[in-house]
């Protein structure tokens, strides 16, 4: 195999931003002129996490081709602006499935199936699949959790034995260094314990990332250097930044990337990070406040696990934001309370736009759609996205065109109006209990209006973007929609079904049953949350 590989592990804590160390490093090497890729290895044995709640494991990422993944692949799509697929996030599940169906068919032989050494060579040949099919000079490898923890030490293990087979591989280990209150003193020992623990699985890292609030001094950096056997110069600090953004240049100046390609025999190109400088410092500069509110169904769950759900959204406002040298304020709006107390709907005369985000059941579904109906009377700018859209068409239905009990078939079986219905070829998987990997995923084609505020902001007819759902405009009420106003700017090229939809004469009220946050890159939001933007600041002037 030709590509290089750079395996990443973590120690000491989880959540110390392995994936933007990650991802960073792919972008600088990217931008040296190589074809650079990533794998994110989950040791769960969820096949993949779709089938998780987004408030347990984060946000469910959709890949083009309907991998329903986790959220690090989103990074990693947003600092490298490539598309990944849903093979490049490993997880035991997969593994193990693949191992116990060639057990089953006979293919290994009649020997005994034992977790070493099958179970690494399913990994390994998973790995060296993704980089084949990749075409990719280098692939980065991200090893979910902590070195030390029971569930991903095969991968470890697998990861350890691509070296010893001849694959060229770096190790670069990132760990945090606390400084503990009473203390006030940064401490290197627990780093230094996860470089041991590294050790005893045969692993000796070749840099080590050295997570912390503050940049690492030369005392430590020296004590890490002996401790864990690396160059003084090969461990990086890695302080905490204000901007995720920040980080590739965070590194660029510590020469990391000089020295991973000197590592491996190639040549280093200086000033290759022009582009990137000039995004930091734009997204530095910008300094008009833009206030949106995401409303949801948030109960009980806390604002940091809902940043972790909502990813790819938030940083889609703030590409958007930027991008037109403004500030996102972003501010979590629980729709339940719009369900008991009406008044409490001004609220929302706070906001310079809001969004509704995608969701599944019926919990908070009515205090979303009051939210949808008081933007839309208020001229307030408003995107909703899949479910947002569905619950437009809801609200529509309901308020203008007097369809009693319009709902949806998720939320009211029995809907007098079922406005949002199942999709026909969902109805068997449903009634069968075929959850997994079964939505209707990944990036389809929409064909769009002319003359319509969606064409204008793709600035082309046709368009893709990813999805996931299961439920659709109902084809039998779209006449009637369209009539008292409601425009479906977008449908799949066969007309039959309904992407995008806009009110004209509103400041802003745009939806879409995809999920374009996907695919909205620092350096080019996506469009919608771009027009958010815009009309967001059209509205304050
Ligand atoms: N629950 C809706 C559906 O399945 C919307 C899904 C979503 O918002 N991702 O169609």
């Amino acid at each position: 195999m030709h590509t290089k590989l750079i395996v990443v592990t973590g120690g000491v804590l989880s959540g110390v931003g392995k994936g933007t160390c990650t991802a960073s490093i792919a972008r600088l090497i990217k931008n040296q002129g190589y074809k650079v890729t990533a794998i994110k290895i989950d040791p769960y044995i969820n096949i993949d996490a779709g089938t998780m709640r987004p408030t347990e494991h984060g946000e469910v990422f959709v890949t083009e081709d309907g991998g329903e993944t986790d959220q690090d692949l989103g990074t990693y799509e947003r600092f490298l602006s490539e598309n990944l697929l849903k093979d490049q996030n490993i997880t035991t599940g997969q593994v193990y499935e693949t191992v116990i169906h060639k057990e089953r068919n006979l293919e290994y032989n009649g020997k005994c199936v034992e977790v070493i050494p099958h179970i690494p060579q399913e990994i390994k040949r998973r790995i060296r699949a993704t980089c084949d099919s990749m075409k990719a000079d280098f692939c980065l490898i991200e090893v979910g959790g902590t070195v030390g923890d029971y569930q991903n030490a095969l991968f470890i293990e697998a990861l350890r034995e691509m070296k010893l087979e001849g694959d060229a591989v770096i190790y670069v280990h990132v760990g945090y260094l606390p400084i503990p209150g009473n203390l006030g003193e940064m401490k290197t020992k627990p780093l230094q314990r996860s470089i041991r623990d590294l050790n005893s699985m045969g692993i000796q890292p070749d840099f080590v990332m050295a997570r912390s609030k503050k940049p690492i001094d030369e005392v430590r950096k020296q004590k890490i250097s002996l401790m864990g056997n690396v160059r003084p110069e090969d461990v990086i600090s890695a302080p905490d930044v204000k901007y995720i953004y920040e980080v590739p240049l965070l590194f660029e100046k510590q020469t990391l990337c000089s020295k991973i390609l000197e590592k491996f025999g190639l040549e280093y190109k200086k000033d290759t990070m022009k582009e990137w400088e000039e995004l930091v410092e734009k997204i530095k500069k910008a300094d008009r406040k833009i206030k949106i509110g995401i409303i949801g169904k948030y109960f009980d769950i806390g604002d940091f696990t809902l940043e972790d759900s909502y990813i790819s959204v938030i940083e889609s406002i703030k590409h958007a934001c930027w991008h037109n040298s403004s500030v996102p304020e972003i501010v979590w709006v629980d729709s339940k309370q719009f369900e008991n107390d009406e008044k409490s709907l001004s609220k929302l005369d706070d906001f310079d736009g809001i969004i509704v985000p995608g969701g599944f059941g019926s919990s908070g579904v009515e205090g979303k759609i009051e939210a949808i109906c008081y933007a839309r009377e208020n001229s307030i700018p408003f995107l909703g996205l899949c479910y947002g859209m569905q619950l437009a068409v809801i609200e529509f239905a309901r308020n203008v065109c007097g369809l009693e009990g319009a709902s949806s078939t998720e939320v009211d079986e029995n809907a007098k109006n079922p406005v949002i219905d199942i999709l026909p070829e969902q109805k068997q998987i449903i009634e069968e209990s075929h959850y997994g990997g079964t939505m209707r995923l990944g990036g389809y084609k929409a064909k769009l209006a002319k003359g319509t505020k969606v064409m204008e902001l793709y600035g082309e007819e046709i368009v893709s973007e990813r999805h996931r759902h299961r439920y659709e405009v109902n084809p039998e009420y779209i006449e009637k929609l369209e009539k008292e106003g409601l425009r479906f700017s977008g449908k799949s090229p066969d007309g039959i079904l309904m992407e995008f939809l806009e009110i004209s004469g509103h400041p802003y009220f745009v939806a879409t049953q995809a999920h374009p946050e996907f695919k909205s890159r620092p350096t080019e939001p996506a469009p919608l949350f771009d027009g958010l933007i815009k009309a967001c600041i059209k509205s304050k002037a």
